[in-house]
Formats: structure tokens, C-alpha cells, sequence
């Protein structure tokens, strides 16, 4: 399959790899549950984690692309084709961090995680 490489095919393209990549962490998860309720607590994300895998993808399709692009829509957190894999994590680290984008979640403040049980209290 060719894909045209336009900056509205980069974006789409962004935009399904980033979801995907959330539809594969769920479905570990959702895969190690066992009948019993037990369920591979390693696989529990948090936001950071999953995000941080995400943007990943995200960066690979803009690096593949040939051409810088940013994460945000305000072009603060630019992934450039050349860059390092220490600088695409750096970035995507700053992106995350940033309350301006809805994440606001880093290492030390991770966020909920993807299964939150609920107490009986709540
Ligand atoms: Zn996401």
C-alpha cells in the first residue's frame, strides 16, 4: 500500500498509530485478566506510561516522514527527523509534563493507571 505523503496523511496517520497504540496496551490488560478477577498487574499502566509509549509512535511516524513536526498544536514540542532517541524521549517528556497539553503527568506524577477498581466507598 502507497500512502501519500501530505501533511494531512502525517497527521492521520499520527492520529491512528497513537490510538492503536492505546488499543494494544488495553488489551494486554484486559487479556491477563483470569476468571478468578486476578489480573498481570504489570500490564496496569499509568497515563505517563501509557502516553509516553504512544507519542512514541507519534515521533517514529514523524521521523519517518523526513519532516519536523510538532506534537502540540501551538509547534513547542517539535520531533525533527535527525533527532536522537534521547531527544525524542526528552521531548515527549516536556510535552507530557505541560499541563497545557491535558496530560500534565510525568515519571514522579504518573496519573491514574488504566484499571482503577473502585472502593465500595465511592
Ligand atoms: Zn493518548
Amino acid at each position: 500500500m502507497l500512502i501519500p505523503s501530505s501533511h494531512i496523511d502525517i497527521s492521520l496517520n499520527e492520529d491512528i498509530g497513537h490510538e492503536g497504540s492505546h488499543v494494544e496496551t488495553d488489551q494486554a490488560l484486559i487479556e491477563s485478566f483470569k476468571p478468578n478477577g486476578t489480573f498481570n498487574g504489570s500490564l496496569n499502566l499509568t497515563e505517563y506510561d501509557t502516553e509516553y509509549i504512544a507519542y512514541h509512535v507519534n515521533a517514529a511516524i514523524i521521523q519517518a516522514s523526513g519532516e519536523p513536526r510538532s506534537l502540540d498544536p501551538n509547534n513547542r514540542y517539535v520531533i525533527n527527523p535527525g533527532d536522537s532517541s534521547d531527544k525524542v524521549n526528552q521531548t515527549i517528556n516536556q510535552y507530557l509534563a505541560d499541563p497545557a497539553s491535558d496530560y500534565g503527568v510525568s515519571p514522579e506524577s504518573p496519573g491514574p493507571r488504566i484499571f482503577e477498581p473502585k472502593r465500595p466507598d465511592q
